[in-house]
């Protein structure tokens, strides 16, 4: 891609540039943990907004101690080289940042020492819907389990676990399916491939527990505050059975790739009437305007950052 500016071993370049050495340990082993965050432009504003910037990237950093991996950079300093790489691209489109840190190693084994060599690296594409279908999927539960918390943790974001999300969305890929819910080893509703799940029953709301082997997710978080603030709506956090799916009045995935989308069919089982359900729709339409700078009641959940014609 030309003329796309990234953050890559210390430096702004061009994304081009931005190529780590075939030996690098997270190249070779996974180990690499990372985050996705959205843009989400208002033209009519002329500002990007950057979505809860400031809690993706304390994930990032808290995730690091699963990994023992080390990095230089304070928070403030990542959100100021983020600030900066997305003022540089200047985009007035829907964007997508994802800053990596990674073992930066150069050898063979996949050992972690105690002071590992990382690295930093951050790049951001256009990016519009993370689906095709748009009014809703069509999933199945995957034959595959989700990684467990004792294998490798789904809440630390690590690189080498989404070669378990690789298979599962891959396989209902193959099968005709949109996408897949991941169950646990002991057969419980965990979430979509790479998204949360919330399911609605008897106009409440109910989602995986964290200890189901989720990501904690933070647009779960931000649809439990937007439904309890907003809707009066509030949400149980448990363990789900995977019968619960079938029974569900409606069910939806969210995630900052997906934001909210409604889920119509589970292993060809009708959710609902298999439309668009009333809930999930004001969830939606209450998420997307949050993001764009539209509800100023959450205007603290936003980075805005002025095209460059705005900056004076
Ligand atoms: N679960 C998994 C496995 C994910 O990769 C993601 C996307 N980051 C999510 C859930 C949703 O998390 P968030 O809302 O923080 O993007």
């Amino acid at each position: 891609m030309a003329d796309n500016i990234c953050y890559f071993e210390d430096k702004f370049v061009d994304l081009g540039q931005a190529n780590v050495n075939i030996m690098c340990h997270a190249f070779m082993y996974g180990t690499a943990i990372f985050e996705g965050i959205r843009g989400y432009y208002n033209a009519k504003h002329e500002t990007m907004y950057l979505f809860r910037l400031t809690e993706h990237v304390k994930r990032l950093l808290e995730n690091i101690k699963i990994l023992r991996l080390s990095i230089k950079y304070t928070e403030k300093e990542i959100i100021d080289i983020i600030l900066k790489m997305v003022a540089k691209n200047d985009l007035r489109e829907d964007i997508y940042i994802r800053p990596s840190v990674y073992n930066s190693a150069k050898k063979i084994g996949p050992g972690l020492g105690v002071n590992n060599p990382s690295d930093l690296s951050i790049f951001m594409i256009p990016f519009g819907a993370y689906f095709s279908a748009d009014n809703g999927l069509k999933v199945q539960v995957s034959s595959w389990r989700r990684v467990e918390d004792n294998a490798i943790p789904a809440r630390g974001k690590i690189v080498g676990a989404y070669a378990n999300t690789a298979l599962a969305k891959g396989d209902a890929m193959a099968s005709g399916f949109d996408d897949c819910i991941v169950l646990t080893e002991s057969g419980h509703v965990s979430e979509g491939s790479a998204m949360n799940i919330f399911l609605v029953k008897n106009n409440k709301l109910i989602t995986s527990s964290i200890t189901d082997n989720i990501l904690e997710g933070i647009t779960r978080d931000t649809v439990i505050k937007l439904a309890k603030d907003e809707l009066n709506v509030e949400t149980v956090d448990r363990t789900i059975d995977r019968s619960e799916l079938y029974l569900a009045d409606e069910i939806f995935f969210c995630g900052t790739g997906a934001q909210i989308m409604p889920v119509l069919s589970v292993d060809n089982r009708k959710i609902g009437d298999e439309k668009v359900g009333s809930l999930t729709r004001k969830i939606q339409d209450l998420y997307i305007k949050t993001c764009h700078g539209e509800l100023n009641k959450f205007n603290n959940w936003l980075t805005p950052i002025k095209s460059r014609s705005q900056v004076k």
